[in-house]
């Protein structure tokens, strides 16, 4: 049906549709449009927008519904068709994304759309119906997914047959408090090889049997191919399907259907899966948590686990988050009152490893002792113990892991006759040398160059790499450690499909005797033979700027830890080895004892001090702009054109302002980015606040457009500060 073809003078229903607008338009994305019939909300409509057909939401039926008429004088469009043979979107989800925009200070609109598979937004109700028609001979000659009468079969073992391993003892106890219920959100907090895992998939097992729906949210997928097989493999009988950005746009819409329709039993995703409709959901899983993955870094910028545990909330359904190291405010969400925590989330503690492997020893290398062994000489690049300890484990067929979180060659190129460095012409950093393929690249807009085989500005033949990145340290431990067979992981060598997963299989097959790698190889790897993990470069995050940086790395090391020892016959000799020039900084000490507890109960008295989170809310209002004037001459504006909205906020909540300055790498691709952090005691006037600042400043980004803004928005618990 056309617009023209509706007959106006009839009856019609005036709809409220939510579109994607974007968020300088200022709208917030719903429009009113026309039906013939009354459209249940929830429903996929193809409307139009200006010149072109957008896909859009049914919000509402505006009031009072299909009673008054609406006549053509109200020169309202039509909505042009239906897609359906898709369910309405459920009232849960709607009620999510709502929520979702209004916390993270966007549209609705933007918003609802952003969180449909791409593929949604293109296809007109033909060509859905297509699809769908092939998913239905797709789901016909698939196996089915076992009903709940058969359930008993299965309970007795995974698909294969294989019995299921006894509950440890601490297992067991987690499962039974997760059992006796109760509306607050459990963080299970364990080792890694504690058995969390076994725990979530025993709990998904009773949501499936009970014909629920279960969502398990993990940071990255493509990290951790164990954990996909694993459930894969314990639940053969059910509809398992995966969600994450690495799936082509095809089957991205129809793992996304099958969730809508209920045909999934259980979505496998990343934090864009917290969005997926499931119309039987029983059960939110979020492992690992602490992982800043969950956090979107751009447009709308939301908190999947915020959002997970929220949506628990709002389904009245279970939500366990999983973690060795929680974050700062998972962990005070999970203390009880008494303990000056907040009491709402109820922990369930997991201490011991399966198998009684215990963590790797920790042992601090103090560089200032190398420093004095070697006579005042700068100590070389791995100290001497460091390697000797390697090299044993060469000899007994044992792996070792060398982590450095900084990839290519080295991180910068310099003359020492003139003073040149490899600086990137588009940004305020430096290009990193990557000497696999002779190129120069900035790891943050990309350009890239070939080597230059002389000082481009005075010509010396000499010019050196400084400092180390993951390649150098490959070549350099294969250089000082002959015969032995090191590899390597980051995100350079595992660019291509599959490499990681063949990096990885090498690994487990024993073909490498030394793995280096960044923070990828630290999560999630199941690695049998490792019993060294040496991290030989972490000290940068002891004096970061961003408040978050310890805690980040605390978690970093601890998970790296987790890699060593994992069974029972090596990890009596299981080591972490840690090069420092701080040996005596808190961080490391709290490590070296496992005592995770002692180091956020610190870490939480600091920031109680210092007013920041989780004691604090926080919003980053961002800016980017043709110069650093203009990035931040909004900013300045912005502050000043709400000054009285601040005044008007109870002086209780502390409510601050604080100057705009530049992010720490400035300059990107050319262009300059600034910000403000805004800070406040009480989350709820932070929100008040924000809703209507944003109008404010919504109305003077226009007019700063013309002096060289770009782009700006609000960002609510940034991670990076
Ligand atoms: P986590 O998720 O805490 O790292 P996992 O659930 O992956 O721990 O468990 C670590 C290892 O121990 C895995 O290989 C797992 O198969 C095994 N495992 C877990 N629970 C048990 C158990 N109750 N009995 C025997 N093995 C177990
Ligand atoms: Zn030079
Ligand atoms: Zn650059």
């Amino acid at each position: 049906m056309t617009p023209a073809d509706l007959r106006l003078d009839e009856a019609a229903v005036r709809l409220g549709v939510v579109v994607e607008a974007p968020q300088h338009s200022g709208l917030l994305g719903v429009l009113d449009y026309l039906s013939a019939t009354p459209l249940p909300p929830g429903t996929l409509v193809r409307v139009p927008l200006g010149r072109r057909v957008v896909t859009g939401v049914v919000w509402a039926v505006l009031p009072p519904s299909g009673e008054v008429p609406v006549r053509a004088t109200e020169d309202l469009k039509a909505v042009i068709e239906v897609l359906d043979g898709l369910p309405a979107l459920p009232s849960a989800w709607r009620q999510l994304v709502a929520f979702a925009a209004a916390y993270y200070q966007r549209g609705l609109g933007e918003m609802a759309l952003m969180v449909l598979p791409p593929e949604l937004r293109q296809l007109d109700a033909v060509q859905l119906q297509r699809r769908l028609k092939r998913l239905d001979k797709a789901l016909a000659t698939a196996p089915v997914a076992a009903p709940v009468a058969t359930v008993a079969a299965t309970a007795a073992g995974d698909s294969t047959g294989a019995p299921l391993p006894e509950l440890s003892a601490q297992q067991a106890l987690a499962l039974s408090a997760l059992a006796a219920g109760g509306a607050r959100p459990f963080l299970l907090w364990g080792s890694t090889g504690s058995g969390k895992t076994e725990v979530y998939l025993r709990r998904a097992q009773e949501a499936l049997d009970a014909g629920q729906q279960v969502l398990m949210m993990v940071p990255e997928i493509n990290l951790t191919p164990q954990l996909e097989a694993r459930v894969a493999e314990r639940f053969a009988g059910r509809r398992i399907v995966s969600l994450h950005s690495g799936l082509t746009p095809a089957q991205r819409l129809r793992n996304w259907v099958m969730a809508l329709q209920g045909h999934a039993d259980l979505v496998l995703g990343t934090r864009l899966s917290v969005f997926t409709p499931l119309p039987r959901l029983g059960l939110i899983v979020v492992d690992e948590e602490h992982d800043p993955s969950y956090k979107q870094q751009d447009g709308a910028r939301y908190s999947a686990r915020d959002l997970a545990v929220y949506r628990a909330h709002l389904e009245k359904v279970p939500v366990m988050l999983g973690s060795a190291t929680p974050s700062l405010e998972s962990w005070h969400n999970a203390l009880p009152v008494a303990e000056g925590g907040s009491g709402r989330y109820l922990r369930l503690d997991m201490p011991e490893r399966i198998g009684g492997g215990d963590m790797p020893r920790v042992r601090l290398l103090d560089q200032n002792h190398v420093l004095k062994a070697t006579m005042g000489q700068e100590p070389p690049p791995l100290s001497r113990p460091l390697l000797d300890a390697i090299a044993q484990r060469v000899e007994r067929g044992e792996q070792s892991l060398v982590l450095l979180n900084r990839r290519g060659y080295a991180p910068v190129l310099h003359c020492s006759d003139c003073g040149w460095k490899s600086g990137c012409p588009h940004c305020s950093a430096w290009r990193v040398f990557h000497k696999a393929d002779r190129t120069l690249r900035c790891h943050h807009c990309g350009f890239s160059e070939r080597v230059p085989r002389a000082c481009p500005d005075c010509g010396n033949q000499d010019i050196q790499p400084v400092g180390r990145g993951t390649e150098r340290l490959e070549e350099q431990l294969a250089a000082a450690l002959p015969g032995a067979r090191v590899g390597r992981i980051d995100a350079d060598v595992t660019k291509l499909k599959g490499a990681l997963e063949a990096q990885l299989a090498s690994v487990h097959a024993g073909e490498v005797d030394v793995l280096v790698g960044t923070q990828m190889v630290a999560k999630g790897h199941d690695f049998r033979r490792i019993t060294l993990v040496a991290a030989v470069n972490p000290d940068a995050a002891l004096f970061a700027s961003d408040f978050r940086a310890a805690e980040r790395q605390f978690a970093l090391l601890l998970q790296a830890a987790g890699r060593a020892g994992r069974d029972a016959d090596v990890a009596g000799h299981s080591e972490m080895w840690v090069q420092t020039w701080h040996a005596t900084h808190p961080l490391y000490q709290a490590l070296q004892r496992y005592d995770f507890a002692s180091f956020a109960t610190r870490q939480l008295q600091e920031r109680q001090m210092a007013g920041l989170p989780p004691y604090a809310s926080l919003a980053m209002l961002r800016a980017e702009g043709k110069t650093q004037e203009a990035a931040q001459g909004f900013l300045e504006a912005a502050a000043s054109a709400v000054q009285d909205l601040v005044a008007q906020t109870p002086e209780a909540a502390g409510l601050m302002l604080y100057p705009a300055v530049p992010t720490p790498v400035q300059r990107v691709a050319n262009v300059e980015r600034a910000q403000l952090m805004i800070e406040c005691g009480q989350r709820a006037v932070l929100q008040r606040f924000l809703s209507e600042a944003q109008a404010v400043w919504l109305a003077q980004a226009q007019q700063h457009r013309r002096s060289g803004l770009i782009r700006w928005a609000v960002d609510v618990d940034p991670l990076a500060i």
